[in-house]
Formats: structure tokens, C-alpha cells, sequence
């Protein structure tokens, strides 16, 4: 392989691909199972990142350039990540979800060179790319049973898979500086525009190696990846884990219970959304004898209820490893992989990653034990939006330290806790009521599953507590029991006025309660 042998005397590359490269196995070693069938060879990693760095290239697209992707998950979509780090472009995925309107403005802010969609939807998509400058590709779902006589057609594939096929397999992976973009990932932007993120290979590059250690991932582990790969946590913390450590994968198309416990005896790792766990425990099959293989479950993206973190322990002797982390600073906290796994918190800094809470105002530092703004620093922390330097400022101190919006607290132990974002956070008649309080004292009431709290418009406060709740099933729980449950516990201020009853919270594809659409919908229940 041209760049997996380095002089030892040498120092690292810093494109994140040749330093991850540096470190491969073995190419004939299993990097991972396709739910094909097939088997992904770290020579095939190897292979078909750079045909679709030589693709890329072939191109025009040069280092530096934006490479735009919103293409169903497949192997073959994570090669394309690769080869575009190799050709030392940066690499941007997009939600599949994003209708029209949406991709326009990504393509329109970032200026990609190239977009790839998938290739139902190119005709639709067309005039957008045409209108923003990006060259437009498509990429498919390769299946195994493309790979008979036939060859395979580029409605299926896409234009560059096909490209793909007859581009040379070798291909030299663009030397870059630490600091040179290697991705840009737009955040969710529940609260206003989207931002781009702008990660550089340092930044990729030292979390996966933190977390490698941190996490003891080895050659010989299987993680399962059930995780989209549009998001920081399925595309970086997943996938370049698994290259630092050079184990495997076995790759699913999305999180279905009955594909995850077909693969759990064959795995020893699965790093999971919140969501992932609770549609476990709900399965029958989940038992201490089905994850015996496995070493380590971890969750994130969204917080673990500390109910879910106790029954999953119950039914498979497992304590999952919650940890904490966002597009713009890829991980921060992590419970302890020997020691004590808290339920409900996200453990201690990671290695190298300095984490303070401040007052939201004055920006000074709080003592331990007070909820206030998380701020975070080091080389995880991305160099900020791509194109929006007022916005960078505002959320960077002048010690660089990172204004997370996340609120958050430090106990005695040193053990994180989060308790919600900032704009959550509920100001009702002049007092702070941080809804992570309200939801833990209702979620401990009978029959109750899971609730999310509110602030609602109110002419009298201000904002109005609000609790939408979901029973457990075959519970019947009424909002005047919510209501009644909660009056010895918590002051009054922070006692919901209303209790909405639902089946189900709204969720996003990585399972974070969408709050923000449950403030619309019940907008007008104080003040009409
Ligand atoms: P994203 O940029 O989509 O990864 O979202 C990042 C946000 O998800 C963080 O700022 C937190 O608000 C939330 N988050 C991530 N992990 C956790 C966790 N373990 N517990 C609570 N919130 C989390």
C-alpha cells in the first residue's frame, strides 16, 4: 500500500486518512461484513477510497474544495468520505432526510465542487446543484448480486460508482497540514439557520485515537454500526474508531432490532443512540446470554434515561458507557471503560479535553456542583463555521475555549452531568427552571415511561412549564396524577401548569427529543 509504510523516523502524516493508513493491518483483515453478505477487506478500504480519490481528482476537485454528499448509507458511501479525505478535500455529508429546499441552501453556502445525491432523486436535484456551481454524481446501493455478468448500471449505482469501476485503485493520499479542513458537518440548526462546522484532520484524527485508547478498542473487535453516516457520531466516533484500532464492522443499513440481534453474538461492541437501547430492552430476546461476546455497549447523542442505563444492566449484566459529545467538538466526556459507569451522567473529560461550567452571563467559572454553561477546549474543538466569523466569535472566548450550550454541572466525583441546552432552559416568572429536574421527578412517577418539559408562551410568566408525557404501556397515567405526583417535590415555580399526554416524544434521526417542534404545537396552550 503507498502510504501505509512510513518511516519510522518520520513524523505522523497529518491527513487524517494516511495517519489512520499508517496503522492499517493486514489487507486481506475483515474491516467489515456488508449486510449483503459481502466482506469489506482493509484492501478493499484501501482500493476503493483511492478510486474515488482519482475519480474525485479526475474531476478538478482540488485540495480544499468542498465535496457535498447526501446519499443512502452504504459502504460505498463511506469510501466516498475517504477518498475524499485522501484528495485532501473536505468532506461534507447531508442528512437524507433534507428535502429540496434544505439541500439548496447547504449547496448554496458551502460552493461544493462536486455534490453526490442518490440516484432517485438527481433529476430533482439537478437544477439546485446547476444553481450553486456543484457538479452533480450520483451513488447508489451496491448490492453483491451487481457483481455477476451484468455490468452495473449507473441508474442503480450511481455515475460514481460506475466512474468508480474503472478508475485506478491506487491513489496518493494528499499531504495536508493538521489545521487543513478535512470535513464540514452542518449542525441540526433546531434554532435558526444551519451552521457548518469546519473540522480539521487534527481534530477527527486525535479524537479517534482518545477514544480508541480510551474506549480499549483493539484489532480484535467487531462494533456494530447501525448509525446513520451523516453524523458525527456513525461517520467519525463509529468509523474512525474502528480504523485507529483496525478491527471491523458489521455494517447495517440502519437500526433494525431483529438485524442488531442476529449480529450481537458476533460482535463485541456496539455504540448506540439512546433510542437503540430502549427498542432493545423491548425485545424478548435481549439476554445475558445473546451479549455474552460483547465487551462494550456505548451511548450518545442524546441522554440515556438512568432508568434505561439500570434495566439494561438488569437484563444483560452490561453497564453502557455513556458519553457526550457535538458536532463541533466530536467527543468530550466519557464514563470511565474500568471503574464506575454512572447512570444519568456522562463521565470525565477525555484525555486532552479541558471542560469548565460557567455563569451564562458573566461567563465566570462556577464552583463545582452549580449548574451553568458547559465550555469546553482542545484538539477535538473545531476551527468554527464555515463562513459565519461574527457567529465563530460569539461562541469562542478569548481563551478559546468552546461555548457548548449545553447546561451542565461537575459533582464531587468529577462525573458530568448534562441537564439540557441553553435555550431549554424554562424562565418562568423571573426563576430558572431547568426541565431535566422537572423531567426526572415525573419520570419517576408510576406508570410514566418518558417526559419531555417545556416552556410555553405565558402572559402572566413569561413562559409557562409545560410536561408532555408518555406512559408506560398499558399504563394509565392522567395529567392530574402527573400533576398531583410532582406537588411534594418540586417547588412550586417549577411544577408544570399543563400535562400533555402522548403516546410518543417527536424525535430526530439521531433520537434527540425535537423539542423545539413540541414547543409549536403546543404554543397557544397558555394564552388563548
Ligand atoms: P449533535 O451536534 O447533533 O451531535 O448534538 C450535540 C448535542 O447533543 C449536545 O450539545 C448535547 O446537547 C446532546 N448530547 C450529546 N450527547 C449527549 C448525552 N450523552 N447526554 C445528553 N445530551 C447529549
Amino acid at each position: 500500500m503507498n502510504n501505509s509504510t512510513l518511516d519510522p523516523a518520520s513524523e505522523p502524516p497529518a491527513n487524517l486518512y494516511a495517519a489512520l493508513a499508517a496503522g492499517f493491518p493486514n489487507p486481506a483483515d475483515l474491516f467489515a461484513e456488508l449486510p449483503d453478505g459481502r466482506f469489506y477487506r482493509y484492501q478493499d478500504v484501501e482500493e476503493v477510497s483511492a478510486r474515488f480519490a482519482n475519480v474525485l481528482t479526475g474531476m478538478g476537485v482540488k485540495p480544499g474544495d468542498r465535496v457535498a454528499a447526501q446519499t443512502p448509507k452504504s459502504i460505498e458511501a463511506l469510501m466516498l468520505y475517504l477518498g475524499a479525505v485522501r484528495a485532501g478535500a473536505v468532506f461534507l455529508p447531508l442528512n437524507t432526510a433534507y428535502q429540496p429546499a434544505e439541500v439548496a441552501y447547504f449547496l448554496k453556502d458551502a460552493e461544493p465542487a462536486v455534490f453526490v445525491a442518490a440516484p432517485d432523486v438527481a433529476e430533482t436535484l439537478a437544477p439546485i446543484a446547476a444553481e450553486a456551481g456543484a457538479r452533480l454524481e450520483t451513488l447508489g446501493v451496491y448490492h453483491a448480486t451487481m457483481d455477476a455478468e451484468e455490468a452495473p448500471k449507473p441508474e442503480e449505482v450511481g455515475t460514481l460508482a460506475v466512474a468508480a469501476l474503472s478508475a485506478a485503485a491506487e491513489f496518493e493520499t494528499v499531504a495536508c497540514e493538521a489545521d487543513d479542513l478535512a470535513a464540514i458537518l452542518y449542525t441540526s440548526g433546531t434554532t435558526g439557520r444551519s451552521k457548518g462546522a469546519m473540522l480539521t484532520h487534527q481534530n477527527l484524527l486525535s479524537n479517534a485515537l482518545t477514544l480508541r485508547d480510551y474506549w480499549r478498542f483493539t484489532s480484535s473487535d467487531v462494533l456494530i454500526h447501525a448509525l446513520p453516516i451523516f453524523h458525527t457520531h456513525g461517520l467519525f466516533v463509529a468509523t474512525n474508531t474502528v480504523l485507529a484500532a483496525q478491527a471491523a464492522m458489521i455494517f447495517q443499513p440502519k437500526f433494525d432490532a431483529d438485524a442488531v440481534i442476529d449480529a450481537l453474538p458476533r460482535a463485541t461492541t456496539m455504540m448506540g443512540v439512546p433510542t437503540f437501547y430502549t427498542r432493545l430492552l423491548s425485545d424478548d430476546r435481549l439476554s445475558q446470554d445473546l451479549v455474552r461476546h460483547i465487551r462494550l455497549f456505548v451511548s450518545g447523542s442524546a441522554p440515556l434515561l438512568a432508568q434505561t442505563h439500570h434495566d439494561f444492566e438488569a437484563r444483560t449484566g452490561h453497564r453502557i458507557l455513556e458519553r457526550y459529545g457535538m458536532t463541533e467538538t466530536n467527543m468530550n466526556t466519557s464514563n470511565p471503560y474500568e471503574g464506575d459507569r454512572r447512570g444519568g451522567t456522562v463521565g470525565f473529560p477525555l484525555p486532552g479535553v479541558t471542560l469548565r461550567v460557567v455563569d451564562a452571563q458573566s461567563g465566570a467559572e462556577l464552583p463545582q456542583g452549580e449548574i451553568g454553561v458547559i465550555e469546553v477546549k482542545g484538539p477535538n474543538v473545531f476551527q468554527g463555521y464555515w463562513r459565519m466569523p461574527e457567529k465563530t466569535n460569539e461562541e469562542f472566548r478569548d481563551d478559546g475555549f468552546f461555548i457548548t450550550g449545553d447546561l451542565g454541572m461537575v459533582d464531587a466525583d468529577g462525573y458530568v452531568s448534562i441537564v439540557g441546552r441553553d435555550k431549554d432552559l424554562i424562565i418562568s416568572g423571573g426563576f430558572n427552571v431547568y426541565p431535566k429536574e422537572v423531567e426526572l421527578a415525573i419520570d419517576a412517577l408510576p406508570g410514566v415511561a418518558e417526559s419531555a418539559v417545556i416552556g410555553l408562551p405565558h402572559a402572566d410568566f413569561g413562559e409557562g412549564v409545560a410536561a408532555v408525557v408518555v406512559p408506560e404501556p398499558g399504563a394509565a397515567v392522567a395529567a392530574a396524577d402527573v400533576l398531583s405526583g410532582v406537588g411534594d417535590k418540586l417547588a412550586r415555580f417549577k411544577q408544570p401548569k399543563r400535562v400533555f399526554i402522548v403516546d410518543a416524544l417527536p424525535r430526530n434521526a439521531m433520537g434527540k427529543v425535537t423539542k423545539a417542534e413540541l414547543r409549536k404545537t403546543y404554543a397557544d396552550s397558555f394564552n388563548n
